[in-house]
């Protein structure tokens, strides 16, 4: 299975992604914490990255790409895989597709994680990272509608969108993500 978690920071995706990644022993790809462990290490990716993070903004395609590239290269991708946070741009999208498509592969699910504006701002302001600071907070959001947001319409077009609600607690969030990969596997 590939899968794709997609949602506003703050929805829960790396969360959702560590449950189905134990459950299923899928491994999982958070594109955002590969980052910050680089920029964590000092390491010359890190600090090429490191003031996009800070500030909110997404890290150049270019990078990104090269980044996931080398890490999916890395994995035997028929074990499936679970990306948290990429793509996040329509050019990340085309080379994931080209990815993909090179091995035969494609997307079986993409997550979307939907949730309210009132609660991504709680969730935002008591999660307390670096970069939920309120003007970084608002940059990454209106990034996400106006960059992420549209490849919704892509995963839709090819079926394999599904969107979750992200407002209730972890376990009911993980039951409707688990329901529809049961239906896939059953
Ligand atoms: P996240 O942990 O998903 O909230 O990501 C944290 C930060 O990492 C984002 O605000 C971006 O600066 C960067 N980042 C994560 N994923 C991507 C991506 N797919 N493309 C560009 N930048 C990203």
């Amino acid at each position: 299975m590939i899968i794709i978690l997609m949602g506003p920071p703050a929805s829960g995706k790396g969360t959702q992604a560590e449950l189905i990644s134990d459950k299923y022993n899928i491994p999982n790809l958070s594109a955002g914490k590969i980052f910050r462990d680089e920029v964590e290490k000092e390491s010359l990716l890190g600090l090429k990255v490191k003031s996009y993070i800070e500030l909110g903004n997404l890290v150049p395609d270019e990078l990104t790409v090269q980044m996931i590239g080398e890490k999916l290269g890395q994995l035997n991708l028929s074990q499936g895989i679970i990306l948290d946070g990429f793509p996040r741009t329509i050019g990340q999208t085309k080379e994931l597709e080209r990815l993909l498509d090179g091995k035969n592969l494609s997307v079986t699910f993409v997550f979307y994680l939907d949730v309210l504006h009132e609660t991504l701002l709680q969730r935002l302001s008591e999660r307390g990272r670096e970069d939920d600071q309120e003007k970084v907070i608002q940059n990454r959001l209106q990034l996400h509608e106006k960059q992420t947001k549209p490849l919704l319409d892509f995963y839709r077009y090819k079926k394999v969108l599904r969107t979750i609600n992200g407002n209730q607690d972890v376990h009911e969030v993980f039951a409707e993500i688990n329901q529809f990969l049961q239906g896939y596997l059953s």
